[in-house]
């Protein structure tokens, strides 16, 4: 029987070159979407084109209650969930001083409490399986910092500790958590750099240039499908920058 993964932000980018990924390697893909409706309709097209099963689901990361629920319609809809992808997240480059209270939450809610109800939400269906696989999604700048990214980097830097911590509290029960942390990609998420930025972001890379979606999707089926004697590691797929 095939398995199913449940990906958080599968509408565009990153998100949606996994639900690509996992679809062409045989999984059955639960994808939530946020605001981008027509994105995560044509995506329900495409697949059903192609006769893959795949369901879109509404949700707001930052509402518990709507995690919970993602979760309990994939496993509803496909029987169970093998995998979960905790990748929704937002970007934001200020100075810390021109942060304010609510950028803060904003940015805490949508990239490292999403990540922790995405876990939890997963975690209730796995444990009693005793099996199955998490995957979160971090960044390079949650490994070493970015300047102007104060509050963007915490955000990434707590997934690489939640990603460690939930590893060892869940690898007894046979589950594997690990993390991807990407360095620059080619996504709406750094269409506000100049061409110029990315030429220089290309440049500080040894492999010359930024990455792909469709490369951190690789590395997300990866850990999730293969790795089976990795778990609580941080993967980077950044072209060696750091
Ligand atoms: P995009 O901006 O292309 O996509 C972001 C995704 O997150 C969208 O699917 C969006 O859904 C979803 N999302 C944002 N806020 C919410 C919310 N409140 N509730 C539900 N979904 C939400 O970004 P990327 O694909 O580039 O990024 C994906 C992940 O990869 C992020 O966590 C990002 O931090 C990380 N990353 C990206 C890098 C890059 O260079 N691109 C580098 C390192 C890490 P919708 O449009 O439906 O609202």
């Amino acid at each position: 029987m095939s398995k199913s993964v449940l990906i958080t932000g599968g509408s565009r980018g990153i998100g949606a070159a996994t639900a690509i990924h996992f679809a062409r390697m045989g999984y059955k893909v639960a994808i939530t979407y946020n605001k981008s409706v027509y994105a995560a309709k044509a995506m329900k097209e495409t697949f059903a084109l192609n006769g893959a099963e795949f369901i879109a689901i509404p949700c707001d990361v930052t509402i518990p209650l709507q995690v919970e629920s993602a979760v309990k319609q994939t496993v509803s809809a496909f029987g169970s969930l093998d995998v979960m992808v905790n990748n929704a997240g937002i970007a934001m480059q200020k100075l810390i001083t021109d942060t304010s209270d609510e950028d803060w939450q904003n940015i805490l809610n949508t990239n490292l409490s999403s990540v922790f109800y995405g876990c939890r939400a997963a975690s209730k269906v796995m444990l009693p399986k005793q099996s199955g696989s998490i995957v979160n999604i971090s960044s390079i700048w949650g490994r070493v910092g970015a300047s102007m990214e104060v509050a963007y980097s915490a955000t990434k830097a707590g997934i690489i500790g939640l990603t460690k911590a939930l590893a060892k509290e869940l690898g007894p029960s046979n589950i594997r958590v690990n993390c991807v942390a990407p360095g620059v990609i080619d996504t709406e998420m750094n269409q506000n750099l100049s061409a110029q930025d990315l030429t220089a972001l290309a440049n500080d890379t040894p492999l010359c240039r930024i990455g792909t979606p469709d490369e951190v999707a690789k590395s997300v089926y990866f850990l999730a499908n293969d790795a089976d004697f990795v778990t609580g590691q941080i993967l980077s797929t950044d072209g060696g920058i750091i």
